[in-house]
């Protein structure tokens, strides 16, 4: 007698949470390999490869410094070369991870003003627009602006955000977060206006986590001539315009990184080309719409961003009971060996409220959207959670659609 399955888990496990992503066996292959010499030979020479790489993936000409850190080691990077002490600093919030940038200025002595536009819907560049015009002595010496909010999963219109401070003739420096979504959603830095931006290594760049890139263009970087907060080892000057290569780190190279990186962007810039890549996160995206929003119908659960044009292509943020959440979130793990992102601070609060996050960045394909939305079907079955039908073929129909 064949008996009944404990488990249905044994297999590839999918890590579906919004960073750190899937990582290539090829990037996994390629740390693979004895420690090199740091001082000259190939690594030094293949480093030089990959700032035009870093730069084309940024859609920018201006500068770049790498730190070794996570998305938090690249805010106060950038933070700590324009600010000094006193300043004052604006922050657009759409999520939780706006407030930890904003808090991290705080720390350097900024005086940090917040404008909050709720977790559903993106920065509103007319509201921006006001609070620049009460700014009428210039005081604002920066905003900070995140894109993708990875707890909400709000984008923001970068471009109309810019547009707003140019309008104003504003001379605030804008600063913007594309840690959770750059390689995933469109991104323009030096059309767009940008003139910081900070990501990390562990999402749409699918390398481990602990680089952090910083780019800025001239403006910034006249900024940094005045910022009282620079200081000796996140000084991106130096890490910019080295004139030894253990400048560009501040000392030893994150040698493993830099040859799982060297991957990644191969992949990513050479072999799929960054704007298939924009594309296929697209179409991947609105599959993962189509199933949820096929399942709310009657059923308990919901998109959290109501307008599409307003959702991310790098993660999406699901609004449901907090002890359904809990429950698919553990289905999921112990029976089909998907591990989903928790809910994070959608209550402003920094509670795993109602929700539940599935991040769908980086080495992502058609078969891994299609399995985790059916192992989330799955869950919804056998759990008995009220929900629509046809999730998963309002899924197939978008991807049919494409190529
Ligand atoms: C992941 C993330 C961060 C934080 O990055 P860490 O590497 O965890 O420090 C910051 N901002 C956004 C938008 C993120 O998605």
């Amino acid at each position: 007698m064949l008996k009944a399955p404990k488990s249905l888990a044994q297999g590839r496990h999918y890590l579906a949470i919004p960073g750190p992503s899937v990582m290539p066996d090829r990037v996994l292959q390629a740390m693979h390999q004895p420690a090199p010499n740091i001082y000259k030979g190939g690594l030094v020479d293949m480093v030089e490869t990959l700032l035009p790489d870093l730069k084309a993936v940024a859609r920018t000409k201006h500068h770049l410094a790498i730190y070794i850190a996570n998305g938090h080691g690249a805010w106060e990077a950038a933070l700590s070369n324009v600010l000094s002490p006193g300043d004052q600093v604006l922050v657009l919030s759409t999520g939780r991870f706006a407030h930890g940038w904003g808090d991290m200025a705080a720390k350097f002595g900024a005086q940090v003003e917040i404008l909050e536009f709720g977790p559903d819907r993106p920065a509103d560049p007319a509201r921006f627009a006001e609070a620049l015009a009460a700014d009428h002595a210039h005081k604002i010496k920066a905003v900070l602006a995140v894109q993708v909010d990875t707890s909400t999963s709000v984008r923001s219109d970068i471009a109309a955000l810019r547009a707003a401070m140019d309008d104003l003739g504003h001379p605030a420096l804008f600063m913007v977060d594309c840690i959770a979504c750059l390689a995933c959603d469109a991104f323009e830095m030096d059309a767009w206006g940008v003139d910081v931006m900070v990501t990390g290594s562990q999402k749409g760049l699918m390398t481990p986590p602990g680089l952090g890139f910083v780019f800025f263009n001239d403006r910034a970087d006249a900024a940094r001539d005045r910022a009282e907060c620079v200081t000796g080892y996140w000084d991106w000057r130096p890490r910019s315009r080295p004139e030894m290569f253990y400048q560009y780190f501040g000392g030893t190279a994150p040698t493993h990184h830099l040859f799982a990186l060297r991957e990644a962007l191969t992949m990513l810039v050479h072999e799929e080309g960054l704007e298939q890549a924009w594309a296929r996160h697209g179409a991947l995206a609105r599959a993962v719409w189509a199933a949820f929003e096929a399942w709310g119908q009657g059923g308990a659960l919901r998109l959290n961003v109501p307008d599409p044009a307003h959702r991310s292509h790098a993660v999406t943020t699901l609004r449901i009971a907090q002890s359904d959440s809990d429950r698919i979130q553990d289905w999921v793990t112990a029976q089909a060996g998907l591990t989903l992102g928790i809910g994070l601070g959608l209550d402003g609060a920094g509670g795993t409220d109602g929700a539940f996050r599935l991040g769908h960045m980086g080495y992502v394909n058609a078969q891994m959207v299609l399995g985790a939305l059916g192992a989330i079907e799955t869950a919804l079955i056998a759990l008995d959670i009220p929900h629509g039908a046809g999730g998963l073929s309002a899924a197939a129909q978008i991807l049919a659609q494409q190529g």
